[in-house]
This record gives structure tokens, C-alpha cells and sequence, in this order.
């Protein structure tokens, strides 16, 4: 065993994965996660049927926290705005410290309006029907007219719990806006395939001869949208359904416009055009506008990284060292722009570092690529002295905030797998931390 304590903050994807690549080089690891449940996106992101995914990386995740030196404590923030600073963590004098929180800060378009009843981001809502405390208990409420902005796999997410899965009715018009036009489509043409039903073929190529001449100016063919990115369209929905799904292509948000009750009852739109610049095509936005009706919206265009963590943060990221010389060792480690150093000792990995980029498995190699410098820090370093998990747990408890401990989670989802065998349900999740509190320690 080695003789050093490393501290990861998140239980995410990335957080597991850089714990178990530390744990198995010999250290200690401690885990702070805000979320009772360790899995962050992987539980509370990824779309609630998919079940067995859920499943298998749940496995692996319990597997790294039954490692006997990792060490996790649930429900504990880390934070400049309430719960234990960065710097009450380095009181504990952990060897490194690696940020694995994920994006959770919200991209702001700063359009009038936008704090409108009925506005959500993507991050937030998925959150509320993967029921993430708190916004599991929070007002989500969709309507008829539901607009989505933005046209990747988040989206796509959204559009078929609208369409399929949510409980209750189902909206009449879900209307995903794009910035861009049918060839710039972000989303995995299998995911799509969910909704393909709902598109509405009519609708979708009257869209197709609205922007036709705007595409041929910039050299593209309607013609090839069928034979690329929506090949859905050459063919008859697969199934009928009252509720359609619409695109609105080359067009941006400019303002919400709420109605007597506060809540979003028009959408203001720009048109745009898109240039060609080299190899890259950019959408810009002319004076040219229309209102459509919408009761919701939601954005779904990506997160950023949250400036509350407290590390030190520029353009909705956090600051890592900008050094060229070893460009791959520095894009891990944590910078101080103030001081124009590197904070030694401390690293973000995952979508903490790059927000909302890719998969699960691009997040896990990411934290052990990030760790392999982490580790590579340690070795330069030598001999510390180990924190005795021990004495973290007792000083945590002293604070009274309900820190929950591996074994508690372990307890928790059997406790769950045990409601849903008796609700006969997939699955089951209580919605609130204090439900989770009660099931954990009153079996
Ligand atoms: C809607 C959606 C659907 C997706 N679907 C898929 C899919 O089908 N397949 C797939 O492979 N990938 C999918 N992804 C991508 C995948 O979820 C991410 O790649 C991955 O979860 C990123 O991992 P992460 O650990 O960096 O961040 P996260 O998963 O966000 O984890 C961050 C963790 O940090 C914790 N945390 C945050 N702030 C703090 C704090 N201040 N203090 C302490 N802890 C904190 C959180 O509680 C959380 O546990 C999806 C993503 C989204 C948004």
C-alpha cells in the first residue's frame, strides 16, 4: 500500500474511474459526491429505459467502491457556496486532489424573458425525470407546444420522453430549433430512430424548400438530407402517432415572451444563414424574425462548468495550465490565473474539464489519462503520511449534513431493487435525499 491519501471530488463516471486507477496503484482514495447515490449522469443523465446500460456500469461502479482503500461519502458538497470549501478539504492535507464534478453550471443565452414559467435546461429537466433531488420535486410542467433548442443526443433524449415516456399527456408539437441546417445534426442517427415515428415527413420538407436557397449559397443539397442525415424521410413512419415532431432549421431564439400567468406563451426567432468559412460553417443571425407559439422551452445546447466548486474559473471553465511544453500533463492540472501558477496538487478530469463532451467512455479515459499525470505527481513526490478515512467520516458527521458512506448505498439500492420487486416495477428510486436517508438507516 502506498503511503498517501488522493481526494476525488465526484462520483460521476470520471470520479470512479480515477478513483479506481489511483486505488489500484496502491492509494488511498477518498470520494466526495454531492448526490446520495454515486453513477452522477450515468444514473441521473442517461435515459431512464436504458436499463441494462444502467445496470452493467452501476456493476462496475459498485465494484470500485468495494475496492478496500476507496473510500466515498455521499451527500457532501464541495463548494464555495455552502457545503465544505476546497480549502476545509486541504486542512485534511490529502497528497492530490482530483475534480471529477462534471458540468453543472447552466449556459446562460441571456435572452429577454428567459426566466419565464415553462423555460428549463436540458440538464436540469433530465435531471427532474431521472429524479435527481431536488429537481425531482420541482415544477417540470410541459404543455401542448413544446420547443427544444439544439440538435444533438440531449435533444433527442428529451423529444422521446416528451413523445413516448412521460406519464400523462403527451405534447401535440415538439419543435426542435437549430442554429444550423439539416447536414449540421449532432444526434446518432440509432438514437433518432426512438422518434422517427413522430416526424412529421410533410412538415419536415416544406422546412427543406423554406431553406433550400439559403443551403444552395453556402453549396449545400436538399436533396443529398435524405440520403444523409434524415433518411427517415424517404419512407412512411413506422407507426402513426397524434403527436409530431418538427424541425425548424437556420432559426436562434431571441426572446421569450411570457403571457398574463408568467408563463412562456410566444417564442421570438431569428432567422440565420450560414457562411462558409474555410472548412467551417458559421450561422449568422439576421434582422429577419417571426414569433411561434410554444408554452415550453427547453435548452438544450450543453452545460458549463460551475463557478461555485471554487476553483479558479474563466469563460465557463475552470483554469488548467496553459503550458505548450507538455501540453497533455498541463490541460489536467488545475491553474491559478491570479498568481499565473499551477495549483500543485490539484486536477479536474471528465466533463469538469471538458464540458459536455462525449460518452461514458470518453469520460473514463479521460480520468485515467488525467491520473496517469496524477500518479506520475505522486511517485516525484514520495513518502506522506495516509488520512485515516476514519476521522474524515466523524468530522463530516459532526457537521450533521447526513453523510452516507459506501455500505449506505449498498443498502439503499437494495432497498430500492426490493420496492420495485414489490411494486413490480423496473425500477424504483426515492425522489428526495431525506427519503434515501430514512430508507438507508431504517431497514
Ligand atoms: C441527458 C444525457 C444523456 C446521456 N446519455 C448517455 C448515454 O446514453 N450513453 C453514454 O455513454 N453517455 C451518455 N451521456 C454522457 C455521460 O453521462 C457523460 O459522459 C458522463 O456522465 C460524464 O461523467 P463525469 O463524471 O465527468 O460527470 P457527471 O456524470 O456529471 O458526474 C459528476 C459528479 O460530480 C458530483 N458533483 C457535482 N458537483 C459537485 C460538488 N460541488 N461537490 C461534490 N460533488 C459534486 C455529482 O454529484 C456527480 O456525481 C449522457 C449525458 C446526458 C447529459
Amino acid at each position: 500500500m502506498q503511503n498517501a491519501t488522493v481526494f476525488v471530488v465526484g462520483a460521476g463516471p470520471a470520479g470512479l474511474f480515477a478513483a479506481r486507477k489511483v486505488a489500484t496503484a496502491g492509494y488511498q482514495v477518498e470520494i466526495f459526491n454531492r448526490d446520495i447515490r454515486p453513477g452522477g449522469l450515468a444514473e441521473y443523465g442517461i435515459y431512464p429505459m436504458k436499463l441494462h446500460m444502467k445496470a452493467g456500469l452501476r456493476k462496475q461502479f459498485a465494484k470500485i467502491l468495494a475496492m478496500p482503500n476507496v473510500e466515498y461519502f455521499g451527500n457532501v458538497l464541495i463548494g464555495s457556496q455552502g457545503g465544505l470549501s476546497i480549502d476545509a478539504l486541504r486542512d485534511w492535507q490529502p497528497a492530490a486532489m482530483v475534480f471529477a464534478v462534471g458540468a453543472q453550471g447552466t449556459k446562460k443565452l441571456g435572452l429577454p424573458g428567459e426566466e419565464a414559467k415553462g423555460v428549463y435546461s436540458a440538464k436540469d429537466f433530465v435531471y427532474h425525470y431521472n429524479r435527481l433531488p431536488p429537481f425531482s420535486t420541482q415544477d417540470f410542467s410541459t404543455g401542448r407546444r413544446v420547443a427544444i433548442i439544439g440538435m444533438g443526443n440531449v435533444m433527442v433524449d428529451i423529444a422521446r420522453w416528451l413523445l413516448i415516456d412521460q406519464p400523462g399527456e403527451k405534447p401535440e408539437e415538439v419543435t426542435v430549433i437549430a442554429r444550423r441546417g439539416p447536414f449540421e445534426v449532432k444526434f446518432d442517427s440509432k438514437e433518432f430512430e426512438y422518434v422517427e415515428p413522430f416526424l412529421d415527413r410533410r412538415r419536415f420538407k416544406d422546412e427543406l424548400s423554406r431553406i433550400a436557397a439559403s443551403l444552395r449559397a453556402c453549396g449545400q443539397d436538399i436533396d443529398e438530407v435524405s440520403k444523409t442525415t434524415f433518411p427517415w424521410i424517404q419512407t412512411e413512419p413506422s407507426a402513426s402517432h397524434e403527436s409530431k415532431l418538427t424541425f425548424l432549421f437556420l432559426s436562434s431564439p431571441v426572446a421569450v415572451e411570457p403571457g398574463p400567468a408568467g408563463r412562456i406563451e410566444r417564442l421570438k426567432v431569428a432567422e440565420n444563414v450560414l457562411v462558409r468559412e474555410g472548412d467551417t460553417l458559421k450561422s449568422v443571425t439576421t434582422d429577419r424574425w417571426s414569433h411561434v407559439e410554444f408554452d415550453t422551452l427547453i435548452f438544450a445546447i450543453g452545460d458549463v462548468a460551475d463557478p461555485g466548486v471554487g476553483l479558479p474559473y474563466r469563460k465557463n471553465s475552470y483554469l488548467t495550465n496553459p503550458d505548450t511544453t507538455d501540453a497533455d500533463r498541463a490541460g489536467y492540472e488545475v491553474f491559478d490565473g491570479a498568481s499565473g501558477k499551477v495549483l500543485e496538487s490539484l486536477y479536474v478530469v471528465g466533463w469538469a474539464r471538458k464540458a459536455s463532451e462525449g460518452l461514458v467512455g470518453k469520460a473514463r479515459l479521460d480520468a485515467e489519462r488525467g491520473c496517469e499525470h496524477v500518479l506520475k505527481f505522486l511517485e516525484k513526490k514520495g513518502k506522506l503520511s495516509p488520512q485515516e478515512s476514519s476521522d474524515i467520516r466523524r468530522e463530516l458527521s459532526s457537521r450533521g449534513n447526513g453523510v452516507v458512506t459506501k455500505e449506505d448505498v449498498g443498502r439503499l439500492l437494495a432497498v430500492e431493487v426490493e420496492r420495485a420487486e414489490t411494486l413490480n416495477q423496473p425500477a424504483f428510486r426515492y425522489a428526495t435525499n431525506q427519503e434515501m436517508l430514512q430508507a438507508i438507516h431504517h431497514q
